[in-house]
């Protein structure tokens, strides 16, 4: 469809950094949108709190950059990036008994993280012949089957954690971590596929560091938000969504016709909008509610060691997933002399720690923050938030739910759905993701 000769626009409801990003890209190739939020700020769940000098970002807080699609959007609408400080390289995993520093390299084997036996057996996955079942296999399958049973079982809880707040045993290890698993298929191996790909990065590249927006994930959202200028429309809720193929009706508070519709709200919320075959599927997607708490306060009420932050590993009964040590990779976050910690718990494995009252939540995560770092934890500085639903979980199935998706779109050309619920959960995967559905768009 040639987009200069019609004049209703692009609807994309739903101003998230997902729709925002979608948004950019239609306008960019000069086709008439509209963004729409309910909220009266851009940026969705990325929407920064600040609060006694402290900065929260109760939802993404690192880009990995620089990224080929993500870097010359953000540059487009002048989003100011910072590095994050060298600490960021430093990682930790609390295993129950003790913090370790986890090397993000082949060194890893070197550390106490599993017994002598399983880093012998993790040393020999290049020559594991063991082929992938025919159907979906779940992460800590996978994990196990490549690794062995101590590595993988470690090796996916923590990628499950750190991405998910998930749980390895229900997350599909193709959907959820669909790098990893190509290292499989390109090389027969994850550890050869690593390498393989090592050798055809083009020699001097920049590898891709942590880096964070100035001004929090607000000021990023506001970027793309002005850059749209009058395309950018919020306060407006959307009801429904109906329509077909060249009429699409978007109701809000107006009924506004549109030439096509992208639907930039999670599934859940998706399914609300639409009626049918397509709503009854989009309402099957699952999510994990989490609890992200900002903790600040001095270093001898918040002692934290240099680093990019901790993750839990399996079997400790702990509700915390990760703690980020904030204020040392991004010193900004916190007042002068002051630390900053935020705790990601719940998820998948605890989702009903979202209903627990803020009191009972802060007395949980400072007796484990106390657990894990070794240290007396009493911030003075506390901030609860709760994510409901929560995280989109890519589970056993998901694979095959994206398709019957695509299948039942067929019959609605025009349509599309955009989001961290579909084909991956992180700020970078958003922005492929828009450039993809630009591409529909215009196709
Ligand atoms: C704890 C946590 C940590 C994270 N850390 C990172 C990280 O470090 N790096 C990273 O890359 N990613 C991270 N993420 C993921 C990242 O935050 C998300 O991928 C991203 O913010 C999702 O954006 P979205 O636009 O898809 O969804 P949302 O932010 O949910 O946006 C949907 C928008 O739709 C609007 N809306 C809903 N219904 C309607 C309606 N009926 N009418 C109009 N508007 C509507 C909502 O108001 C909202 O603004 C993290 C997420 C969490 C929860």
């Amino acid at each position: 469809m040639n987009h200069s000769d019609d004049p209703r626009p692009v609807v994309v409801v739903g101003g998230g950094l997902a729709g925002l990003f979608t948004g950019v890209e239609l306008r960019r190739r000069g086709v008439p949108v509209l963004v729409l939020d309910a909220a009266p700020e851009p940026g969705g769940v990325a929407r920064t709190i600040t609060g006694d000098g402290y900065l929260l970002e109760p939802a993404a807080g690192t880009l990995m950059l620089p990224h080929p699609v993500l870097s010359p959007l953000l540059a487009e609408i002048g989003a100011e990036m910072r590095p994050a400080a060298p600490a960021a390289r430093r990682r930790y995993v609390h295993t129950g008994h003790r913090l370790l520093e986890v090397p993000a390299s082949p060194k890893v084997i070197a550390t106490p993280l599993v017994s002598p036996l399983a880093k012998l057996r993790a040393a020999a996955e290049p020559l594991v012949r063991a082929r992938p079942p025919a159907g979906d296999e779940s992460l800590d399958a996978f994990m196990k089957r490549r690794f062995g049973p101590g590595m993988g079982e470690m090796a996916a809880w923590l990628a499950a954690s750190g991405v998910f707040a998930g749980d390895p045993a229900r997350l599909s290890a193709a959907a959820a971590f669909p790098a990893i698993t190509g290292l499989e298929d390109e090389g027969g191996s994850v550890i050869r596929g690593g390498i393989k790909r090592a050798r055809r990065r083009p020699r001097g590249a920049p590898r891709a560091g942590a880096h964070y927006p100035v001004g929090g994930m607000t000021a990023l959202a506001e970027a793309a938000a002005d850059h749209l200028g009058d395309s950018w429309r919020p306060g407006i809720e959307v009801r429904s969504v109906t329509g077909g193929p060249g009429a699409w009706l978007v109701e809000g508070d107006e009924p506004l016709e549109a030439a096509q519709v992208v639907l930039a709200v999670r599934p859940e919320r998706a399914a609300t909008l639409l009626g049918g075959e397509l709503a009854g599927i989009l309402g099957e997607a699952v999510s994990a509610p989490v609890v992200v708490a900002a903790m600040g306060g001095t270093p001898s009420e918040v002692p934290i060691p240099e680093g990019f932050g901790a993750l839990i590993g399996p079997g400790t009964g702990l509700y915390t997933r990760g703690i980020l040590f904030e204020s040392s990779y991004a010193p900004d976050r916190a007042p002068a002399g002051r630390n900053l910690t935020k705790i990601i718990a719940g998820g998948r494995i605890h989702p009903e720690l979202v209903d627990w009252g803020d009191a009972e939540i802060t007395d949980l995560l400072c007796g484990e923050a106390e657990r894990v770092l070794g240290r007396r934890f009493h911030p003075s500085h506390v901030k609860v938030v709760r994510h409901r639903p929560g995280i989109p979980q890519y589970e056993l199935g998901h694979g095959e739910w994206l398709a019957r998706i695509d299948d039942a779109l067929a019959d609605s050309p025009g349509l599309h759905f955009a989001g961290w619920g579909y084909r991956g959960v992180g700020v970078s995967h958003l922005a492929v993701d828009a450039v993809a559905t630009a591409d529909r768009v215009t196709g």
